[in-house]
């Protein structure tokens, strides 16, 4: 197998045999002839679409799984992969985890009679005592949004299958370039492509990846049945951004670390930087699972006050709700992504008023770093 830049930099190159097209075209046609009654493999786009073909075979290949699924956004993703699952059931979540993801869970699938637990998946005991007859699944993020925080996957995998659960891991925030949880054992990985995959904030999109033919034939049948296919102009556009993954991500990683570092000693901050790289328990687990820390931190101000003015003083770095694109974002997790988990719970979790989350670009550091200490001098200036 090729190195994954090399793979990444030829997603789609030499597929098009009719015409050497460098990149593979946009089928937009959504029926295909049946030739002499016959199906070329395409009968409907909804069920296959050549570009969509072409984007599953990479995503699939990069997560070294066996069926990858196109959706039309991460949430639709996740929603697909939920299927797997009947009332009744029981599934055990990542303790913070991103508040689509919580909305969905808790808001719908909990009306068709889905249960949900939420645990700090760092504490194997405590997910085992979590367990119950009807546990069928594991969703972890790992690292955690907002806060970092890291599971051993190999250590849930192994209690996953002593007890026959299904492991399904959010990879949105490392990549298939950092991590690859399908080789430690997971079931299924899931994947916000609107994130760092697509990586310009200009494309919504979701993708799933599974493991074994039986599970990644029920997975292709729910893709089919419930319809959330990604269309196939933005596969296109998810294709062309994934070219660059490998660079982007190296570049996110290099500038995330300089300035978790700067963060981590400003005065303002009181040490409250969250980045796996950094607490030392953390960082060993994740460097067993994992090739990178990618691009993603968070840290919490002294004081809730100074928030705003933080925010708005802030020139290049943008108070947007997004991450994973080229350009560095900031974002109020309080009153944006997870604004819709109840307050309780959200600082139980320590998701608190404090907290800001940052995505890293690719901007040149120094800039970035300037960009932070003026806006939090100014915040300290306010009466
Ligand atoms: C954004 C995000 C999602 C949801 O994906 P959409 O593409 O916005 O639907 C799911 N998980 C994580 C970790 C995310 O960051």
């Amino acid at each position: 197998m090729k190195k994954m830049e090399t793979e990444l930099a030829q997603i789609g190159t030499r597929k098009e045999s009719k015409t050497g097209a460098i990149n593979f075209p946009v089928y937009y046609a959504t029926a295909y002839e049946h030739v002499g009654g016959v199906s070329t493999g395409y009968d409907y786009t909804r069920t296959a679409n050549p570009t969509r073909d072409v984007l599953e075979e990479s995503i699939a290949k990069l997560e070294r799984g066996d069926a990858g699924f196109a959706c039309s956004s991460g949430m639709a993703a996740i929603q697909t992969v939920m299927g797997l699952f009947s009332q009744g059931d029981h599934l055990i979540v990542s303790l913070d985890l991103y508040g689509g993801t919580y909305r969905l869970f808790e808001e719908t699938l909990r009306r068709y009679g889905l249960h949900f637990s939420y645990v700090d998946l760092r504490n194997i005991e405590e997910v085992e005592g979590s367990i119950q007859e009807n546990t069928r699944a594991f969703f972890i993020e790992t690292p955690t949004n907002p806060l970092m925080r890291v599971a051993d996957l190999q250590a849930l995998c192994h209690l996953a299958q002593k007890h026959d659960i299904l492991t399904i891991v959010d990879n949105t925030f490392l990549t298939p370039y950092y991590q690859r949880p399908l080789e430690l054992g997971v079931d299924v990985v899931v994947h916000s492509a609107t994130k760092y995959l697509g990586g310009h904030n200009d494309i919504l999109a979701g993708l799933v990846v599974t493991k074994g033919n039986e599970l990644s034939e029920r997975v292709k049948y729910l893709h089919n049945a419930i319809g959330a296919c990604l269309s196939p102009h933005d596969c296109y556009l998810l294709m062309r951004g994934m070219k660059t993954l490998a660079l982007r991500m190296d570049r996110h990683q290099e500038n995330a670390w300089q300035l978790a570092e700067f963060l981590r000693k400003h005065p303002l901050i009181n040490g409250e930087v969250f980045y796996p790289a950094l607490d030392e328990t953390e960082r060993d687990i994740h460097q067993k699972q994992a090739n990178g820390f990618g691009g993603m931190l968070s840290f919490r101000l002294a004081d809730a006050n100074l928030i705003r003015p933080f925010l708005n003083r802030l020139e290049l770095i943008t108070f947007a709700e997004s991450l994973g694109g080229v350009e560095s974002l900031i974002t109020y997790p309080a009153t944006q992504t997870h604004a819709d988990i109840p307050e309780e719970i959200r600082l139980k979790v320590g998701v608190c008023d404090r907290l800001l989350r940052l995505s890293v670009g690719i901007e040149h550091v120094d800039d970035l770093r300037s960009d932070l200490e003026q806006a939090l001098a100014f915040a300290l200036e306010q009466p």
